[in-house]
């Protein structure tokens, strides 16, 4: 609320818009992930269908994102009602996000990567999408999907790591590939790639002699670690659009957890062996 006071006097007499709730949400530090939802989507009534029962104050959470709030009121109950209203604007942004004009929008952020690039040395600075792995809030926070590799990373700043996943939703990287396929970074194709991972080869090939041998040293001392258990127990991220997952990605995973899962059989076997 304080931000938002001295916003007000040191913008002084800007236009109404510049005043809005909204334009004050996203111009505060920790919101850049966020874009603006159009007001008359916010408007339409039809597009908040359900959100009431997750809002507290629902109406007057409403009031205060669409500026129609009583300015009685205002003073009152501001600071509890600024609480709802983010929720609002969040779930709200969530749903904005995935129609064809929401997607627009933030195309436009993922193209000035306001969303951060993928720390991952392959990826090569692949720009990154926020994402959420659950649709109810206070759940999960907020995300960062990988186009590249595929893969999900924890936002840098601790502001940005703290913003509820459920703002995003599950399906909106993924909507967003798929409406815009052109976007959707290559797999390998570098030559700079393919070096990168046959030097990793021989050297986890190298690692896993080693680890072997230490293994053999160690034993009886403390618990064995299996490498086939590690392999099985690694998570995988699994990209899904309204809780379904993805149809060519669901294949190339069956078809990698397939050579996977004989990996770990080999392993088991010379494990026993050993
Ligand atoms: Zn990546």
């Amino acid at each position: 609320m304080l931000g938002r006071a001295v916003e007000d006097i040191s913008t002084g007499s800007d236009s109404d818009y510049s005043n809005s709730w909204i334009s004050w949400f996203l111009s505060s530090k920790g919101n850049e992930y966020f874009c603006e939802v159009d007001e008359d989507y916010i408007l339409d009534r039809f597009n908040l269908t359900g959100l009431n029962s997750d809002v507290s104050n629902y109406s007057q959470a409403l009031e205060l994102i669409t500026d129609n709030l009583d300015d009685e009121i205002q003073d009152e109950l501001r600071g509890a009602l600024d609480v709802q209203a983010r929720l609002l604007y969040g779930l709200i942004h969530a749903r904005w996000i995935v129609t064809a004009r929401g997607l627009a929008k933030m195309l436009e952020k993922f193209k000035r990567v306001d969303f951060g690039r993928c720390p991952r040395v392959l990826c090569q600075s692949q720009p990154l999408l926020p994402v959420g792995l659950t649709d109810t809030p206070y759940e999960k926070s907020v995300k960062l999907y990988c186009g590249r590799c595929e893969d999900i990373y924890s936002p840098k700043s601790s502001r940005h790591g703290s913003i509820d996943g459920a703002y995003f939703g599950t399906s909106f990287p993924h909507l967003l590939f798929l409406v815009y396929p052109n976007l959707i970074p290559p797999k390998s194709g570098s030559p700079d790639l393919s070096f990168g991972s046959r030097s990793t080869d021989a050297e986890s090939g190298k690692r896993n002699r080693r680890m072997r041998e230490e293994q053999e040293v160690t034993e009886g001392v403390g618990e064995l670690i299996s490498t086939a258990s590690v392999a099985m127990k690694a998570d995988r991220y699994r990209p899904r659009i309204y809780g379904f997952q993805l149809n060519e990605t669901a294949k190339l995973q069956r078809w990698q957890e397939a050579i996977r899962d004989r990996q770990v059989a080999h392993l088991e076997e010379l494990e026993e062996r050993g």
